[in-house]
């Protein structure tokens, strides 16, 4: 008997392996989820009451070019919604990329703790993944550039990057594409920007404006914590936009994400109390751990990469020991890096259990 066959590359995929949620138990005490690099306050509430309203509409299709949401975040940001796609979610942008621009035989580049995304997409559509080594847990542009061969078609970078939690600064962007041939297809995946506070940091949108080869992706489900809803954006030049466009499901974002996201963008003062919680959290939770022992690497985002000094083994324990107290965070398995956990910023009781917990775990072993 023969039975349908995957197309090359789709049986190398290794599935995404998603942050923990919870028990299947049926155990309905309180977790605290430090998994998946939500914003900690959850979101706006006129975000919530906006996406309760637009349930009312949900008989009918959502409008499929989401103007209402590209003009605001056009007016936002200072960009031409023209030049802006909606998305479910930024991964759906950031696997239309290699569907439209790579496949068998080319190679798409991306550094060793990149996204985990990257390998799937480009897997997917029958292209290569190929990795750059890191510097001390940062992307090297140098590394990237001696990757680049006649058939790289596409480079990824997060900036700053999940999960190592690390950013490399504009000029160094710039390097990047300056030694990029043109006919690269440079994505700048922006997810965490927003979190970022460095005077050398850029989300890349210059870039954008100053050539045909780079994409900038953006995303609610980090600062604005819509990442239930399932909308993230693109801003690119106007022959990218038109080819995504092109390929894109043509009701790809619903009626109540258009709704919701909307809303989200418009309440500054939530993403300003958003920011301020981070920013009072990065150093605290960074100096906690690292007085217990920990190697916590520096981090510009919501999330810190968690580094144990007893190894694999002992990052595995902490784990499974967090989770024995309903705390569930992010191990890295997946991407190489067994000895640490990732963990998100949350609300300030949520930080205070995790702080007792790891406390705790590295008293007793
Ligand atoms: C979370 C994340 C995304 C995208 O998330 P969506 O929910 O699909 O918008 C993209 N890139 C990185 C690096 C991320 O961490």
């Amino acid at each position: 008997m023969t039975a349908p066959t995957p197309r090359p590359g789709i049986m190398e995929i290794k599935p995404y392996v998603p942050g923990k949620s919870g028990p299947a138990d049926g155990d309905d005490r309180p977790v605290i989820k430090l998994s998946s690099n939500e914003s900690a306050l959850g979101p706006s509430p006129k975000a919530v009451a906006a996406a309760q309203a637009a349930a009312e509409t949900i008989v009918r299709y959502p409008d499929g070019a989401a103007t209402v949401l590209r003009e605001a975040i056009g007016a936002h940001h200072g960009l031409d919604p023209a030049q802006i796609i909606c998305s479910a979610g930024s991964d759906e942008l950031l696997e239309l990329i290699p569907k439209a621009y790579a496949g068998p035989g080319d190679e798409v580049l991306y550094s060793q703790y990149g996204f985990a995304l990257y390998p799937i997409a480009t897997r997917a559509v029958g292209a290569t993944p190929v990795t750059a080594p890191e510097t001390d847990y940062h992307t090297d542009v140098d590394a990237m550039l001696e990757r680049v061969s006649e058939n790289t078609k596409i480079v990824f970078l997060a900036n700053p990057n999940n999960p190592t939690g690390s950013y490399i600064g504009r000029d160094e962007v710039h390097r990047l594409r300056a030694g990029l041939p043109d006919d690269v297809l440079l994505v700048l995946d922006s997810a965490y920007a927003e979190f970022v506070d460095r005077d050398d940091y850029s989300a890349g949108r210059e870039l954008v404006d100053a050539g045909e080869n780079t994409v900038m992706t953006r995303t609610f489900s980090k600062i604005y914590a819509l990442a239930g809803l399932r909308i993230g954006w693109l801003y690119g030049p106007p022959a990218i936009v038109d080819v995504l466009n092109r390929i894109r499901s043509p009701f790809n974002v619903s009626s109540v994400a258009i709704a919701a996201a909307t809303a989200a963008i418009d309440d500054h003062e939530h993403v300003a109390q958003a920011l301020e919680h981070n920013r009072l959290w990065l150093p605290r939770l960074t100096q906690s751990l690292r007085g217990m022992g920990l190697t916590v690497h520096p981090s510009v985002v919501n999330f810190l990469l968690v580094q144990f000094p007893g190894g694999s083994d002992q990052a595995k324990a902490a784990e499974e020991y967090l989770a024995a107290r309903r705390i569930y965070v992010r191990n890295l398995v997946a991407y190489g890096l067994p000895d640490c956990l990732r963990i998100n910023l949350g609300l300030d009781h949520e930080m205070a259990a995790l702080i007792d917990a790891i406390g705790d775990f590295m008293e007793n072993v």
